[in-house]
């Protein structure tokens, strides 16, 4: 091997090192909206990548216009400057977020955390109006529920309550 080889391994090493060490540390970023879940749980952090020798976070926000988008670039920021102080966050808008990016493990999550998780298809705007699909109960299984509100606690959710156990649940909507 050259010395001029040997020196592109180290560098390439050296930059694969740093990529793997942010991702680490992005892993404990959660989403303001959903605490108990990652924003590479949800499918947000699309990927880290290095350009002219510092990384690149890239994000893709949920709904355009949620206002966790700023929230969750600055902590994404913060976190990544711990390991890389010239890290940057890049948006993309596309491709468009939808809830099938959600990992089965989050979805677990967001029903053990008494939340219905997104159900069947993305783009399915039955949700804004309310009508069309059934969500179980998180909490006892019920097909018996109610939409309250379309709008829950932030405008990615919706209020709904179990008619079987009376007990109030909100719902990630699809998109
Ligand atoms: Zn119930």
């Amino acid at each position: 091997m050259t010395e001029f080889g040997a020196k592109n391994d180290l560098e390439h090493n050296w930059e694969n090192d740093l990529v793997k060490a942010v991702k680490r540390q992005l892993e404990d970023v959660m989403d303001p909206e959903l605490p108990f879940l990652s924003i590479s749980d949800m499918g947000i952090l699309r990927d880290v990548i290095l350009e002219d020798g510092h990384t690149v976070c890239i994000l893709t926000p949920t709904y355009s216009g949620c206002p966790a988008t700023d929230v969750i670039s600055k902590d994404v920021l913060a976190a990544a400057q711990v390991v890389d102080p010239s890290s940057e966050i890049r948006i993309a808008m596309a491709p468009a977020w939808t809830t099938d990016w959600i990992s089965e493990q989050a979805r677990a999550k967001m029903t053990a955390n008494g939340i219905a998780p997104p159900v069947g298809e993305s783009h399915d705007k039955a949700f804004l109006t309310g009508d069309g699909k059934i969500i179980p109960c998180p909490t006892c299984k019920s097909l018996d529920t109610k939409l309250i509100s379309p709008f829950g606690s932030t405008a990615c959710k919706a209020s709904f309550k179990c008619n079987a156990c009376l007990e109030p649940f909100e719902h990630f909507k699809c998109i």
